[in-house]
């Protein structure tokens, strides 16, 4: 997708903070953290939001899942606990659309759930 942000970042014609890369999604810094620690799972595959899956992107996002649960244990996350937030259109508060999971960390959080 041309205009997509995240498309470009996952293209390298964006510059981002790199942590993983593997074959169906990237993990990199939000640009503006609300945590100490504030990553993205971003797909490769430029899907709007969960209300786009197809029942072929089951898999994916079981290891986009499985990829917050790794980033828990390897900053140390796992005991004190984080956040994993996936917002899906307007009222969801979504604003880029290329599916993404937010995880933050390493402070105490409080919301809505
Ligand atoms: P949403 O509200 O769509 O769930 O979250 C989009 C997130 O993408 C926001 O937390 C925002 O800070 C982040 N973001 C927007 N543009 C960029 C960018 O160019 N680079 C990075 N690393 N994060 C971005
Ligand atoms: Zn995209």
């Amino acid at each position: 997708m041309q205009d997509c942000i995240f498309c470009k970042i996952i293209a390298r014609d964006t510059p981002s903070e790199f942590i993983k890369e593997s074959d169906n999604f990237i993990v990199v810094k939000d640009i503006q953290p609300q945590a100490p620690i504030h990553f993205l799972i971003i797909s490769k595959k430029h899907i709007e939001s969960i209300s786009h899956l197809g029942e072929a992107d089951q898999h994916l996002i079981g290891q986009m899942l499985y990829q917050a649960k790794l980033l828990a244990a390897e900053h140390g996350l796992a005991e004190r606990g984080y956040k994993v937030v996936i917002n899906c259109g307007q009222d969801g508060g979504q604003v880029v659309p290329h599916l993404h999971f937010h995880f933050l960390g390493g402070k105490k959080m409080a919301g809505l759930v």
